[in-house]
C-alpha cells in the first residue's frame, strides 16, 4: 500500500506555505524550463469574499517564474447564473476581486472559450464517463500548480483538490455532465422569444414552438446557451446523486491529470459551508486549520478532510465525501493514505 507525503503549514503562517512546499518537495525543479505552468484558481462568485488570497498565488508565480516558467491563472465558465457564467464578466470579476496581474504576476487565460463552449474529449476506460470533456485551453498546459479552497460543498460534503480539477477544468458540457443526468430545457413562463439563443446554439438545436423556444434532439449538452439567455429561461436539472457527481468527478479528474505534472494545495482557512460559487460570505463553520500540499490530490484532500470530518457531518450528515476519495483512488490518481509533515 503506497503513503503519499502531504506537507502542512498552519494558518497563521499560511502566506510562507506556497513557496515553502514547492521548495522542499522539489516539484517545481523538475519540470522543463520556459514552458507555461497554469495556476489553477477560483476567484469568488461576486458578493463571495472567502476565495484564496490573492498572495498565494502571486507566491506561486514568483516560484515558478524563478524556475524560468510562464505562471498564468486558469479558470472555467461557470454552469450557473452569476458573474462568471461567460469569460469576460469572469475576468473582470477576478480583477475586482484582486487577481489581476498586477498583483498576482500571472495573466487570467478563461480555458473554455466565452461562453464554455470550446471543450475537447479524453477517452476513459469508465462506463460511467466514457469521455471527459475538458476546457480546450488545457490541452496547452503540460504543467499545473492546483490552488484550491478547501471548504463544505452542499452536493458533495467538501470541495478541494479533487473538486478544483474536476469541475475546474471542465467545459459546461462536463460540467453539465457531472451535475446533471439530462440536457438544458426552456421554462415557458421566462422565455420572452427573444431569439438570442436561436443565433446562439452551435449545432442549431434550438428552434421556436408556438413563439417559445424549445430544445431539439440535436443538442449536445454543451450548455453554451445557458449563459446567452437574458431572461434565465434556459434551465438544467441538478438531479444527479451525491454519489454519482463524486464517481464522475474522480474520472474527471483522472482526464484532467492524464500526461500531466501537478502539485496540490488545499488551502483551508475560512472553511464555510458552501463553496466559493455561493454568491455570499460565509461565515466559516470551524477554526482555520492551515495549508495542505502535495503531489498527490487523494492524500492531500483525505488529509484535509480528515481534520473537519465531525463537523462536515453535522452539516451535511446525509452526504458521504468518502465515496469521491475511494473513486479518485481507484481511477488512480493518488491514495488514501498519507504521511503528514508540518514545516
Ligand atoms: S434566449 Fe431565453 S428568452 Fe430568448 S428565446 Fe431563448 S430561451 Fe427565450
Ligand atoms: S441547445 Fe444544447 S447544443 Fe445548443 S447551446 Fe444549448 S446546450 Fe449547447
Amino acid at each position: 500500500m503506497s503513503t503519499a507525503r502531504v506537507w502542512f503549514v498552519t494558518a497563521p503562517r499560511s502566506r510562507e506555505a506556497v513557496g515553502l512546499m514547492l521548495e522542499t518537495s522539489g516539484f517545481l525543479r523538475g519540470l522543463k524550463p520556459r514552458k507555461r505552468i497554469g495556476l489553477k484558481v477560483h476567484f469568488g462568485e461576486a458578493g463571495n469574499d472567502n476565495h484564496i488570497d490573492p498572495e498565494f498565488v502571486r507566491a506561486a508565480a514568483v516560484a515558478a517564474s524563478y524556475y524560468n516558467l510562464q505562471p498564468v491563472q486558469v479558470e472555467t465558465t461557470a454552469l450557473y447564473r452569476g458573474r462568471r457564467q461567460n469569460a469576460a464578466d469572469h475576468r473582470r470579476l477576478a480583477i475586482e476581486h484582486g487577481f489581476g496581474v498586477n498583483r498576482t504576476l500571472a495573466p487570467i487565460e478563461i480555458l473554455d472559450g466565452e461562453q464554455g463552449e470550446r471543450c475537447y474529449e479524453v477517452p476513459l476506460p469508465s462506463r460511467l464517463v466514457p469521455v471527459a470533456r475538458l476546457a480546450r485551453g488545457l490541452r496547452r498546459l503540460m504543467y499545473l500548480i492546483n490552488l484550491a479552497h478547501f471548504k463544505g460543498h452542499f452536493v458533495v460534503g467538501f470541495g478541494g483538490t479533487v473538486k478544483n480539477l474536476a469541475m475546474g477544468f471542465a467545459a459546461k458540457a462536463g460540467k453539465l455532465e457531472m451535475h446533471s443526468d439530462s440536457k438544458p430545457f426552456v421554462d415557458p413562463e421566462r422565455c420572452v422569444s427573444c431569439g438570442e439563443c436561436v443565433d446562439y446554439c452551435p449545432h442549431d438545436a434550438i428552434g421556436f414552438y408556438r413563439y417559445i423556444a424549445r430544445i431539439g434532439l440535436s443538442c449536445t449538452g454543451c450548455g453554451g446557451c445557458l449563459a446567452v439567455c437574458p431572461q434565465a429561461a434556459i434551465q438544467v436539472k441538478w438531479n444527479s446523486a451525491s454519489s454519482t457527481v463524486q464517481l464522475k468527478m474522480a474520472e474527471y479528474a483522472r482526464a484532467v491529470l492524464i500526461g500531466r505534472q501537478a502539485f496540490h494545495f488545499n488551502f483551508a482557512v475560512r472553511i464555510t459551508p458552501n463553496c466559493d460559487c455561493y454568491p455570499q460570505t460565509e461565515n466559516p463553520f470551524t477554526a482555520d486549520i492551515g495549508v495542505f500540499g502535495s503531489s498527490d490530490p487523494v492524500a492531500c484532500d483525505q488529509a484535509a478532510y480528515d481534520r473537519v470530518r465531525p463537523g462536515l457531518a453535522e452539516l451535511y450528515p446525509h452526504l458521504d465525501p468518502g465515496v469521491l476519495l475511494e473513486a479518485s483512488e481507484k481511477a488512480g490518481i493518488g491514495t488514501r493514505h498519507y504521511r503528514l509533515e508540518e514545516l
